[in-house]
This record gives structure tokens, C-alpha cells and sequence, in this order.
């Protein structure tokens, strides 16, 4: 079975360069491992990710079959914890949307509010959709045109400004900032970034009050196109998009490498 398989069993950790401690802080798989397996067997058992109601009243949507399509597969997650009853709980995520959903009951929501996410997205590419139909009816040199295209590049970064302003985060010392604000790479963060399931459940357990003990990711489905990731095998967070956010999401945890 490949999540059984020797090169997996070493020590998976998370972890990120913190700028408010200078220091690097990690958070082990432990338990979240294990979980992991859980959801794997679950997965591979219903074939949907919507496994804790009766098949009848699934989404169809939720099919993992969706998984080893043309979309390909994806990354999932578990968080396990401990409550502030010293309750031990588990949590799960995947990455990302599944199959046009961000939000799928008994999965943690996205870092972001998804309501106001789809109001925001929907409204401006809308607009961006209609001044690019009336772009291209205008003849190539018109001033009109070239107005309209400056127009719509305003908007363009206009509505990324506001996705942006979304994505507000919040770590285990109490401190919160924008996305844009805490990713620490030279550039700012590459679309995706806090739609990973090691942000979603690192904000989730934040905003609940639940302390980590342990988290792990795994890949399901079809492997990617550059076959980095095969289904079943478990992988640390991204470099591109995680570590540089992953510093701050852990601070508070007293987890540091010095
Ligand atoms: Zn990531
Ligand atoms: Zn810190």
C-alpha cells in the first residue's frame, strides 16, 4: 500500500522562518499521520468525500472519481489536536476548491470567507468578462480601445487587491494580517497561496481554540502532470506557497528550531 511504503515513514514536519521571532518554527505529523491513513481508508471505501452522510443524501460533486479525471488529483490534509476541554480532535482539509466547492461539511472552511469570496469574484470578473467584449468589437488602434484596456487593468488589479484583502490570517500568539503582509518571499505570494489544507487547518485550530499536535498531507488521485505527486504517498507542505506563510501561522506554538 503506498502510504505504507519505507520512504515514507520518516519524520513528516511543517514548518516556516518566523520574522516576529526570527526563528523557525515546525510542527510534527504525530498523530495527524495516522489520521491520515483514517481518511485515506475512508476515501478509498466511499469513493466521495462527503462520507459522513448516507449516500443518498451526497453531492454528487463530492465523487472522488473527480479526482482521477482531467482535473487530477489533489492534496489532503489532517490537523489533530487538543480542545480547551483537553479533548483530543481531529480535522480535515483538502486543497484548494473540490471540483468548483469551497466548502464541503465536516471539512474546515477556506482561511477566507467564501461567501464574500464568490461576491467579490463573480461581480468583478463579470465586469472584466464585458469590457473584454467590448474590447474586442473596438478596431486595434481606437483610443476607445486602448482606454478600455488601461479600464480593465485597473479592475483586473483592483479585484485582486480585494481577493486579497480576504485572506485575513491569525496564529496561536494572537497576531492576525493580511496574507500579502506576512508572506515572507522577496515577491508577493503566488496565486493559491493560503488555499492549502496546512492554512486552512492551521486558521481553523487557531480561531477554535484548538492547540496542534500534529499535522500531515497526503495526495490523492491521478498523479500530477509532473508525477512530483502519486496517489497515496504523503509530502510536506509547498515550498512555494506554504513555507514562506508557515512561520506565522505556527508562531505561538512554542515549537522552534533556534
Ligand atoms: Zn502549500
Ligand atoms: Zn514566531
Amino acid at each position: 500500500m503506498p502510504g505504507d511504503d519505507v520512504s515514507q515513514s520518516e519524520e513528516l514536519t511543517i514548518g516556516g522562518y518566523c520574522s516576529h521571532c526570527r526563528k523557525y518554527h515546525y510542527l510534527k505529523a504525530g498523530k495527524a499521520r495516522q489520521a491520515c491513513m483514517d481518511l485515506m481508508a475512508s476515501l478509498r471505501v466511499h469513493q466521495r468525500i462527503d462520507f459522513k452522510v448516507p449516500p443518498h443524501q451526497g453531492n454528487p460533486q463530492c465523487g472522488t472519481d473527480y479526482l482521477f479525471g482531467e482535473a487530477r488529483g489533489k492534496m489532503f490534509g489532517a490537523l489533530v489536536g487538543v480542545d480547551e476541554h483537553g479533548r483530543e480532535q481531529t480535522f480535515y482539509a483538502y486543497c484548494g476548491l473540490y471540483n468548483g466547492l469551497w466548502s464541503v461539511a465536516d471539512w474546515v472552511e477556506p482561511v477566507f470567507d467564501p461567501v464574500a469570496f464568490i461576491n467579490v469574484t463573480l461581480e468583478g470578473e463579470q465586469e472584466v468578462k464585458r469590457l473584454t467584449r467590448e474590447i474586442n468589437r473596438l478596431p486595434i488602434q481606437s483610443d476607445q480601445r486602448k482606454e478600455l484596456v488601461q479600464v480593465r487593468r485597473r479592475l483586473s488589479r483592483q479585484l485582486m487587491q480585494e481577493i486579497h484583502g480576504l485572506y485575513r490570517v491569525t496564529n496561536f500568539r494572537g497576531g492576525s494580517g493580511l496574507l500579502t503582509e506576512i508572506f515572507s518571499g522577496e515577491k508577493g505570494p503566488p496565486t493559491g497561496t493560503g488555499d492549502c489544507c496546512a492554512p486552512k487547518l492551521l486558521q481553523h485550530a487557531a480561531l477554535n481554540n484548538i492547540l496542534p499536535m500534529g499535522i500531515a498531507e497526503f495526495y490523492w488521485g491521478k498523479e500530477n502532470a509532473s508525477r512530483s505527486r502519486q496517489h497515496g504517498f504523503f509530502y510536506p507542505s509547498c515550498a512555494t506557497k506554504c513555507e514562506p506563510i508557515l512561520g506565522f501561522f505556527l508562531c505561538g506554538l512554542e515549537n522552534d528550531v533556534p
